[in-house]
């Protein structure tokens, strides 16, 4: 798996941290003093890890729909799109919840 070194200090133990990208397209930070123990099947080192997930931010435009805030959504794959801010995800039934509305953005 491709590393990339980070410009930051863990908030652990203060070594940098790096940046790794899934098999699945996940992206997460975590300290580079972490290794991973073949023989044992355990995490050595500085347990630190960030999963770098959805990115969020509020929006100044209310829903089409039910009137309440919309959010600017930049997914972990770098896709884009406008949704409501009541739209949740029961991760029990697997459904979402809220309001469903959605618009994607097509930067190209
Ligand atoms: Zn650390
Ligand atoms: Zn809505």
């Amino acid at each position: 798996m491709p590393v990339q070194p980070l410009n930051e200090t863990c908030p652990l133990c203060g070594s940098s941290l790096v940046l790794q990208v899934t098999r699945t397209g996940k992206r997460l930070k975590k300290c580079s003093t972490s290794k991973w123990d073949k023989e044992n099947m355990v995490a050595t080192g500085c347990t630190y890890i960030e999963w770098l997930g959805n990115e969020v931010k509020e929006l100044d435009e209310l829903c089409p729909q039910c009137g309440q805030k919309l959010v600017f959504v930049t997914t972990s794959k770098g896709k884009k799109m406008k949704k409501c801010s009541t739209a949740g995800w029961n991760a029990e039934f697997r459904q979402p919840t809220g309001c469903t509305y959605i618009q994607w953005i097509n930067d190209r």
